[in-house]
């Protein structure tokens, strides 16, 4: 089978990461509830910043934030370690710049992620993803982020949500932890 994952906020906590990194950056403790009740992807807002601030300081944060020590969900490689082993394919797809295509695949590898050059894209827009999405034929995909996911409706692929505050609206199969994920993916390739 072909398994096709997002990166941010799918295999691992960004926007989270991001949250502490804001606190200390602005020097403005704010509660991680705010967090969780965030109805949008940005978190711009829980500081009191405007879109357009909020859009510079992701901007200025992202190599910070991509390539320093941002976490890893629980059980997220041991699942895809799991799949590798048991003789899938995976593949990344992500939408982060293409300005960090090569740090951001050598960050994956210094991860421990099972990753290979040729199964890694990076730098296409989110309404892009479904064209390589179909391309590679994969057979499931997992993402977090409604623009990506609005796209795969109708598309053969199946799509799981990464379960996260900002995509509750989606009716689609989700999960909240990979653990969870790990039983999800067993039960369905028995
Ligand atoms: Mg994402």
């Amino acid at each position: 089978m072909k398994f096709g994952f997002d990166i941010d906020d799918t295999l691992i906590n960004l926007r989270e990461y991001a949250f502490h990194y804001y606190q200390k950056q602005l020097n403005k403790p704010v509660d991680l509830a705010v967090f969780h009740e965030l109805n949008r992807v940005e978190i711009h807002e829980a500081f009191g910043l405007s879109d357009e601030e909020g859009k510079n300081m992701w901007n200025r944060s992202l190599e910070f934030l991509y390539f320093t020590d941002c976490p890893l969900y629980a059980d997220a490689l041991d699942l895809l370690k799991q799949l590798e082993s048991d003789g899938h394919e995976i593949y990344y797809i992500t939408s982060r710049p293409i300005a960090f295509t090569e740090k951001t695949f050598n960050w994956m590898v210094e991860q421990g992620f099972p990753i290979a050059r040729e199964n890694f894209f990076c730098g296409m827009k989110d309404s892009e993803k479904v064209d390589i999405i179909k391309s590679l034929q994969l057979d499931y995909y997992f993402d977090d982020k409604p623009a990506v996911l609005n796209t795969l409706t109708g598309e053969s692929v199946t799509v799981i949500v990464k379960d996260q505050s900002y995509n509750r609206h989606l009716d689609l199969p989700r999960v909240k932890n990979w653990d969870e994920l790990g039983d999800l993916i067993n039960s369905e390739l028995k």
